[in-house]
């Protein structure tokens, strides 16, 4: 299951928030944007479980593909059910 964090930034003031979903992070960009006249950026970093997963994986050997053995990056031979 995938994860968003989406990190929300004013320009013109210390103003920001970050949210777990895209529409939060849309409202509040809509709301300081509209009571302030603020410039509001956002920015949207995915925390897919798979993605952080390599890294972190990544971290042991230097390689990416170099995952646990129970990752399906690396699984060699996967199961096929029999009919
Ligand atoms: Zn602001």
């Amino acid at each position: 299951m995938d994860e968003t964090r989406v990190t929300v930034r004013c320009r013109d003031c210390p103003f920001a928030t970050a949210h777990d979903r895209l529409r939060d992070a849309r409202t509040a960009v809509d709301e300081h944007e509209s009571t302030t006249g603020h410039d509001v950026t956002w920015e949207i970093e995915s925390l897919d479980a798979g993605v952080s997963r390599a890294g972190a994986d990544a971290g042991v050997c230097g390689r990416p593909e170099c995952v646990n053995d129970d990752s399906p990056l690396v699984d060699p031979d996967p199961p096929e059910p029999e009919s």
